[in-house]
């Protein structure tokens, strides 16, 4: 692979040219192409057209070697950066069997059926990599041949960035004449904005390295990227970075640190494990509205039998009441979605699966089941820790996030309770 000699960004979308929306995607990757050190000499807006897209391949490939494009990915008729760039390219299409199974699963998680349309966004150009999109539908795309680069990317701007951070930087990296390095620090118990809010004064003095938190799908990262001579140099500028934000009030928020997009995955779940190995402690679960996602999503790595004792899945008050020894007038009283209640479920799971370290879940996923008082995305956890206190909490998931979304992020943050129960008692220290 050689170096670039330069980079164009071709737009694609009418509402662009009309003026509907704001073209930040562009800013964004002139941005990140900068930091890269990979020369951007034009930018380009073109409507969803195929022949004026065909023309502005052309005329971008008579100039430069590598073209970004934005938009036009979608599933419907006028969605035509795909088919073009792959007609440009003569490359036929193929069905991508992760991507069909991805965009299924994430229409089955919002409740909604998987169309004929759809199976266009399955379709990639044979041979090109394949960029997955955590918050949307469409995949990202790269593709390389006679020393041409590509690069499409969907045009909503947060898939277009965490996309572009997680998986089109490294992919890119090996264009560049730099060795561009990220480390991702993992934050729970706060959001994007305040994070950000924190950060501003960081991100803005940035250019090398740079700061920006994004929303992952279980919690939000701060992505540390640097560019230097060699990787060892990178990685100090990250690590040097890493302390100073460690140092900022968003520090106490962290609970991981990775360094690579495959690590980013399940980091949750495997910061867990490190953590509870390392301290030779073992970890148990009482479940009732999250039904065994923990220990599901802690099982699928290896080594979980290290840690995890046992799961009790308590969906029922009986459950609750006789495996569990939930009091009844704590059922009566405060209700099966309390922190009274999933305090005693984490004791009695702590009692009952001869674990260190016990959490419960209980809580209203929906789409039926809410109250006033508690409305759907109410749900309770606890943490208990043998010999020492049980700590409880309750979120309030926004209105609108479907039924296995509130399941995911309450296994998250059941874990995640979990983690910080562990740093902050010392328990199993030498
Ligand atoms: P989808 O799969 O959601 O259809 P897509 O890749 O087809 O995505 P478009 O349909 O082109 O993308 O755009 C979807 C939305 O993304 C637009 O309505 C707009 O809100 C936003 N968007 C698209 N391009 C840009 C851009 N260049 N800058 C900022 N926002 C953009």
């Amino acid at each position: 692979m050689q170096n670039v000699i330069s980079a164009e960004i071709i737009s694609v979308g009418t509402e662009l040219l009309l003026g509907d929306i704001t073209n930040t995607n562009t800013a964004y990757l002139a941005r990140r192409l900068a930091v890269l050190g990979i020369p951007l000499y034009r930018q380009t807006v073109v409507g969803d057209n195929a022949a004026r897209l065909t023309q502005a391949l052309e005329e971008a490939y008579s100039r430069s070697n590598l073209v970004i494009l934005t938009g036009g990915l979608g599933p419907t008729c006028d969605d035509i950066t795909k088919e073009t760039v792959a007609n440009y390219f003569s490359l036929p299409m193929e069905e991508d069997a992760p991507t069909r199974e991805a965009i299924e699963s994430y229409f089955h998680a919002k409740g909604r059926s998987f169309t004929e349309n759809n199976l266009k966004q399955c379709l990639v150009p044979v041979g090109a990599t394949v960029f997955t999109n955590s918050w949307g539908t469409a995949p990202g795309i790269g593709i390389e041949q006679d020393e041409k680069y590509a690069v499409l990317l969907p045009g909503p701007p947060h898939e277009l960035k965490l996309m572009f951070e997680e998986t089109v930087l490294p992919w890119l990296s090996r264009l560049s004449p730099y060795t561009i390095y990220s480390l991702n620090l993992h934050l729970s118990g706060i959001g994007e904005g305040a994070a950000e809010a924190i950060l501003r004064d960081m991100m803005d003095a940035g250019e090398n390295p740079t700061v920006a938190p994004y929303a992952g799908e279980d919690d939000v990262r701060i992505r540390i990227s640097a560019r230097a001579e060699n990787e060892t140099k990178a990685r100090e500028m990250c690590e040097d970075a890493a302390r100073k934000i460690r140092k900022t009030p968003a520090g106490k928020y962290i609970y991981a640190c990775t360094d690579t997009p495959e690590g980013a995955a399940a980091v949750v779940e495997r910061t867990l494990l490190a953590l509870f190995g390392e301290r030779g402690l073992t970890f148990g679960a009482a479940e009732s509205c999250t039904g065994g996602t923990v220990c599901q999503r802690i099982t699928a790595l290896p080594g979980a039998s290290a840690v995890l004792q046992g799961g009790i899945v308590s969906y029922s008050n009986a459950v609750k009441a006789e495996v569990l020894g939930v009091e009844r007038k704590v059922l009566d009283t405060f209700g099966a979605v309390s922190e009274e209640c999933a305090a005693q479920m984490a004791q009695g799971a702590l009692r009952s699966l001869g674990c260190d370290v016990a959490i419960s879940v209980t809580g209203i996923a929906g789409p039926d089941g809410g109250t006033s008082e508690k409305p759907v995305g109410t749900v309770c956890f606890a943490v208990s820790c043998a010999g020492g206190a049980t700590h409880t909490c309750t979120e309030h998931y926004r209105s609108g996030l479907t039924r296995e979304r509130i399941r995911r992020l309450a296994s998250t943050k059941a874990m995640q309770l979990a983690i910080a129960a562990v740093k902050e008692t010392g328990a199993g220290e030498a």
